[in-house]
């Protein structure tokens, strides 16, 4: 099993945050699953790896050949994937994997969320999405997307296209217990007038 993990940069955050993607990575690694993610030695992104690494698990970094010149890359990640562009990198982040977690983070992090929830109301992702909303950080997200279906922008089976979880050990069992997602998505992606 391969997952992908979009989270921060910044390495100024709070602490919890960090301790939540620690448990996480640990869990992780005890269970032997892949982490990819985008590669940064910063933030959560660089505790990521440093603790899959620790723990002895598998990670694969995927960055842009630019990124990896101004010398972002993690140094302890020998598995990585260059790109040419931001875009071909998010392509090969959600490409191919199990599930996304997404973790705390700026609007790197939710871009690339953002995207893949994009993409599974049309049918072109199905895999389960989890966020993790360490002490409710995502907590106005999660109030905006169901405003999207109560104000009718969405439709109410969208709901079941991401699961929030409160604390690490939450997230794969949120990704065992996901609603079956398939193409046919693409069917009720829009309201239409009725
Ligand atoms: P954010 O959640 O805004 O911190 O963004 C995380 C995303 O921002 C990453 O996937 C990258 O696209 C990009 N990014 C920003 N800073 C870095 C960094 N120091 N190393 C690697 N990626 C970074």
């Amino acid at each position: 099993m391969k997952v992908t993990i979009y989270c921060a940069s910044s390495a100024q955050i709070h602490q919890k945050y960090f301790y939540a993607t620690e448990l996480l990575a640990t869990t992780l690694a005890a269970n032997k699953i892949k982490v990819v993610f985008g590669g940064g030695a910063e933030g959560l992104m660089g505790h990521l790896a440093n603790t899959v690494v620790e723990q002895g698990g598998e990670i694969q970094g995927i960055m842009p050949h630019f990124m990896k010149e101004i010398e972002w890359a993690h140094p302890k990640v020998m598995d990585f994937i260059f790109t040419d562009t931001m875009s071909e990198r998010k392509t090969l982040l959600y490409r191919d994997t199990d599930a996304i977690i997404a973790l705390p983070g700026g609007t790197g992090t939710l871009e690339e969320l953002f995207e893949v929830i994009t993409l599974k109301r049309l049918g072109e992702f199905t895999r389960p999405i989890v966020i993790l909303n360490t002490d409710n950080y995502y907590g106005p997200l999660q109030e905006m997307l169901e405003r999207c279906v109560d104000e009718k922008f969405m439709n109410p089976q969208h709901l079941d296209m991401w699961s929030f979880v409160d604390h690490p050990s939450e997230v794969l069992p949120a990704i065992e217990n996901m609603p079956d997602w398939s193409a046919d998505a693409l069917n009720y992606a829009t309201l239409k007038q009725s």
